[in-house]
């Protein structure tokens, strides 16, 4: 596999297999490299095991991911990005417990045919995004596969003891909150280039898609504040994981569609093409913004909060007494979610 000449990295790596460095290169040249910005970290990569410090009146919190190939990402994806959002998807849920995050660990599985160049790529991606968030990589384990590629990523991070903002705490009466704009990643992935005159609205959505921003301020600010009642990050699409809250929290919830944040494109879009991009914007995931539910008492302040942490914050709806679990209305006509009468779901 080696071959003589003048050294140039890239064009090396991209000749190269795993078997060119080995587990304990890639280790040691890939993921120990990686920049180190979280504090406690007593003992990181290297040993049987990670020692990290949890200050006293802090707990624990930890969430893990696993990306497949052929599943979650193609082959043929950009690693960068794909490094960039494995971290990123594990951001959104610390942030959906108003946690800090700071460590994490990397379960990295491929076959020996696999580029050099191609981990190389996904390991910048990742160190990227953990400069970017203030976390280091504490360890992980490196294995081979005759599949493909799998990757899995572990963060954990700290919230101070019972504050952690779980499912399950909202109550009647609630407003419903949706942080930034939903819709962008699912008209990223299910749209079409021809439908954006822009290109720009396209590129727009795309990075929506690839580099989802985890509200980790936002969902810090809410839990210091004591603001929100429940919280999760839209990941499986609103319907899903506002059920999912529904559930937790033993209530329903009323949603006005009118009301949802939506970027321009996406407007745009369900201005022109009705039904079909409305049933997108409910039920695409991988938006990553945060759902939460808050006090009609708590209007101002968090309209003050959304100005001052420069995000917008929008009220759909409202928590109800159970009966009818989720209700979507449009325009004040009730839509009928999943019961024949709305039959995109
Ligand atoms: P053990 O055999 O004791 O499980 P390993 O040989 O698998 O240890 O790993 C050696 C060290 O390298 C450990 O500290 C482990 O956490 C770290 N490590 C292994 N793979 C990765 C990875 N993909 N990313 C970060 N650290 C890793
Ligand atoms: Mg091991």
């Amino acid at each position: 596999m080696t071959r003589s000449g003048p050294f140039s990295p890239a064009a090396d790596s991209a000749q190269k297999d795993l078997t060119a460095l080995g587990e304990f290169g890639l280790i040691e040249r890939l993921f120990a490299t990686l920049p180190q910005k979280a504090p406690g970290v007593t003992l990181g990569i290297g040993d049987d095991a990670a020692i990290v410090d949890i200050p006293p009146g802090q707990e624990l919190l930890t969430t893990t991911d696993t990306l497949v190939e052929g599943i979650h990402f193609r082959a043929d994806c950009d690693p960068y990005l794909l490094g960039q959002k494995s971290l990123r998807v594990n951001l959104s849920d610390i942030a959906a417990m108003g946690g800090e995050p700071l460590w994490y660990l990397l379960s990295f599985s491929a076959g020996a045919q696999t580029k050099l160049h191609w981990v190389e790529a996904f390991a910048r991606g990742l160190g990227d995004a953990g400069e970017a968030f203030g976390l280091t990589l504490i360890g992980g384990d490196t294995v081979g596969s005759r599949g493909g590629i799998s990757l899995t990523i572990t963060l954990m991070g700290l919230v101070p003891k019972g504050q952690a903002v779980r499912r399950s705490g909202a109550q009647v009466g609630d407003l419903i909150y949706l942080s930034g704009t939903i819709g962008d990643a699912a008209l990223g992935y299910a749209g079409k280039r021809e439908w954006f005159d822009d290109e720009q609205d396209w590129l727009y959505l795309q990075d929506r898609l690839n580099r989802p921003q985890p509200r980790v301020e936002l969902g810090q600010l809410l839990r210091e504040r004591g603001l929100a009642h429940a919280m999760l990050d839209v990941s499986d699409g609103l319907v899903a994981d506002l059920g999912h809250l529904c559930k937790a929290s033993n209530m329903g919830a009323e949603i006005h569609t009118e009301k949802l944040p939506l970027s321009p494109p996406v407007r745009a879009l369900l201005t022109e093409r009705g039904d079909e991009i409305l049933q997108l914007i409910l039920t695409g995931g991988e938006d990553y913004e945060l759902l939460f539910t808050a006090p009609h008492s708590a209007r101002k302040e968090l309209a003050k909060m959304a100005t001052h942490a420069s995000i917008s914050l929008a009220d759909v709806g409202r928590m109800v007494l159970d009966g009818s679990g989720l209700s979507l209305f449009q325009s004040g006509t009730p839509l009928d979610v999943g019961k024949g009468g709305w039959r995109h779901f």
